[in-house]
């Protein structure tokens, strides 16, 4: 398998629309890495110059520390699972997984035996005298995923695999998917939209944002400890809530919202870098879960915010309550079992020390 490296790339389309602006990282061998973002900020875009089906417009492309931006796509041994499968309508599933190998002249027994074995990996032996059309989604994308097997690439790229299946259907191949890399330890990137697809299956996910790596992390880092407002926004579902405000020195220091109705004590926040923004516009984020609606025992520090109850969505294990802060709109996540009365003022607790702040001019965390 193998190591992938991008250095400054860029793509400009028509030599004027600069689609890909220097995107730096780098995939480990055996890494499991998806690029993640809103749709037309350029992931595909990287994918395909990966894969050769783009030029690079400037900066450099390794595998293996080879430089390989002028390979051919059959050269640079890396095979490609597209969204629409792209598979062969005559052909029989056997046919379509051995028609690459069969090109590039491989001996038949040779060819039978890796045809055989993806089967196998992927649960699909018996499909294998089926034609696409008499297979359903889910097992048309397992083919799809076959034919990249078979050629034994050093690395594994996936554009959107996921996206043409239904919502349950998805989860399931979440799951087949990370038993697939562990299986095959495969290098692997992967492009979707879905931050949840990108949550649970990525070892490493980066963010792109109109062309531009906003964040590379883990899941859980993204997370925690996003660098920005946009990764703030984009990972975590239902989203952080963000309330615009200032900080103030009343002894301790406060936050206090646009409609100055709010005022939050932050002395249980240990963020050093918050006193230089006294007397300055800052952007307060909370994850809805980091809401209560009692004080919760253990926390160090919990602010009392009134808030009307808009509405409440009930999940099952939890509920998702809508709730107005002035002019801000919020989500909280509750445990199922609290009682919660719509079109109420109810005292919420923002976890103060979770609370997490940005610069409004740059989007930077403030810390
Ligand atoms: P994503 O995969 O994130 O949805 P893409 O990489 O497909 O985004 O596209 C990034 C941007 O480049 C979009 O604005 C898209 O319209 C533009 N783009 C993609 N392909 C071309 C092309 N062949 N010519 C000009 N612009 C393109």
């Amino acid at each position: 398998m193998a190591n992938v490296k991008l250095e400054n790339i860029v793509k400009i389309y028509d030599g004027k629309t600069e689609v890909v602006k220097s995107v730096n990282f780098e995939i480990f061998d055996k890494e499991f890495v998806v690029l993640v973002g809103p749709s037309g900020c350029g992931k595909s875009t990287v994918l395909r110059m990966v894969a050769g089906l783009e030029d690079i417009t400037s900066g450099n492309l390794y595998i293996d520390k080879k430089r390989v931006n002028d390979l051919l796509p059959k050269d640079r041994d890396i095979a490609m699972v597209f969204q629409n499968y792209a598979l062969y309508p005559h052909m029989t599933v056997y046919q379509n997984m051995a028609f690459g190998l069969k090109i590039k002249k491989v001996p038949r027994e040779e060819i039978d035996r890796r045809v055989r074995k993806a089967a196998e990996i992927l649960e699909i032996s018996y499909l294998l005298d089926r034609k696409p059309k008499a297979m359903s989604g889910g097992q048309r994308q397992r083919v799809a995923i076959g034919r990249a097997i078979v050629r034994d690439p050093k690395v594994f790229l996936f554009d959107e695999p996921l996206s043409n299946l239904d919502a349950k259907l998805r989860v399931q191949m979440r799951v087949e998917l990370q038993k697939l890399h562990k299986k095959l330890q495969a290098t692997i990137i992967y492009v979707t939209h879905d931050q949840t697809e990108a949550m649970t299956l990525g070892s490493r996910i980066v963010v792109l944002k109109d062309g531009i790596v906003m964040q590379i992390g883990s899941p859980m880092e993204l997370y925690n400890t996003p660098e920005n407002i946009f990764v703030a926004g984009f990972i975590g579902s239902p989203p952080m809530n963000f309330i615009p405000g200032e900080i103030r020195n009343k002894g301790d220091l406060v936050f206090i919202d646009e409609e100055k109705t709010l005022e939050i004590n932050l002395s249980s926040l240990q963020n050093a870098a918050l006193k230089n923004y006294i007397g300055k516009k800052i952007v307060l984020g909370i994850r809805p879960e980091n809401i209560h609606h009692f004080q919760v025992e253990g926390s160090s520090g919990f602010a009392k915010v009134n808030a009307t109850i808009n509405a409440v969505e009930h999940m099952g294990s939890e509920m998702l309550v809508y709730v107005n802060l002035n002019k801000v709109q919020m989500i909280a996540r509750f445990p199922s079992e609290e009682i919660i009365e719509t079109d109420k003022i109810a005292e919420l607790y923002f976890d103060t020390p979770r609370i997490l702040f940005f610069d409004p001019d740059n989007g930077s965390v403030v810390k």
